[in-house]
């Protein structure tokens, strides 16, 4: 059976690009099941959350509400995991700022421009330092990861084919913070294999994250998933929808008296 999944972060109202993110999924699917990705409790809101469900059921995407995994629920088994990663010595804490970061990597190489992500050198992986009055990031040693499996990954893209991963693409990703359990990253890939995902699908701007989640997958003993990274739905300027893109939020269109169906074809499903 296939299932896929939808995976929300209530940070913002759903916009036309989730529209098609969720009625993706829920088509490509034989069974359909919904996530909440709250981790970043400080960027949340329980109305955010409310209207996820409200927009969702208008609609007209079915899901068992029973079945809905809510991730600040179930920060023990992302701590589990980090600790896991981490007895295998693959963890290393980072007491590098983000502004440290960005001069660093200025004083490599070229400025960073906006949007790019600063790959970080590895400056702290071998400090060996426990300081627990100083924030720090967890961040996973991607290079002894890859020698650690010991061979190339690979996943299967529904659009792209397949796909050889090269995890080392961000650098030594940060897992976990001193205030945040858990990163994107490895939170997602559990709750893939959790929740029985066979078939992943998401946007094209995602496609990179899946080099690292394979990564994970590797190191965690869980099962790779079929991908499908679908294109993303632009303005009429041909820019991304970004998450605040209140002009193409869907309770707008629900308020101005549009139909799902209406949103159907916007979107040419
Ligand atoms: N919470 C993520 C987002 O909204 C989901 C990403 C994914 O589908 O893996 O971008
Ligand atoms: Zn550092």
């Amino acid at each position: 059976m296939i299932v896929t999944r939808f995976a929300p972060s209530p940070t913002g109202y759903l916009h036309l690009g989730h529209a098609y993110a969720a009625l993706f999924a829920y088509e490509a699917g034989e069974k359909f099941v919904l996530r909440i990705e709250d981790i970043d409790r400080a960027r949340c809101r329980a109305e955010y959350l409310d209207a996820i469900y409200e927009d969702l059921a208008w609609l007209r995407i079915k899901w068992d509400p029973a079945e809905v995994l809510i991730q600040s629920e179930h920060i023990e088994d992302y701590q589990k995991a980090l600790k896991k990663l981490d007895d295998m010595g693959l963890i290393y804490r980072c007491y590098c700022t983000r502004k440290q970061i960005k001069e660093e990597a200025a004083r490599i190489g070229g400025a960073p421009h906006e949007g790019e992500t600063v790959i970080y050198s590895g400056k702290c992986r071998n400090l060996g330092l426990k300081d627990d009055t100083r924030d720090y990031s967890l961040r996973l040693d991607v290079g002894k990861a890859i020698a650690l499996i010991g061979r190339d990954l690979y996943f299967d893209d529904v659009r792209f084919g397949k796909i050889k991963a090269n995890p080392s693409r961000f650098g030594d990703v940060i897992l976990g913070r001193k205030d945040c359990p858990a990163s994107y990253y490895l939170a997602s890939v559990i709750d893939d294999a959790r929740q029985g995902i066979t078939l992943v699908t998401r946007g094209e701007d995602l496609l990179a994250a899946t080099d690292i989640q394979v990564l994970l997958q590797a190191l965690l003993g869980l099962e790779t998933p079929l991908y499908h990274h679908h294109k993303l739905i632009l303005d009429e300027k041909g820019k991304r929808l970004a998450k605040r893109a209140d002009a193409f939020a869907l309770y707008k269109f629900r308020q101005e008296g549009l139909a799902p169906d209406d949103i159907r074809k916007i979107l040419v499903l």
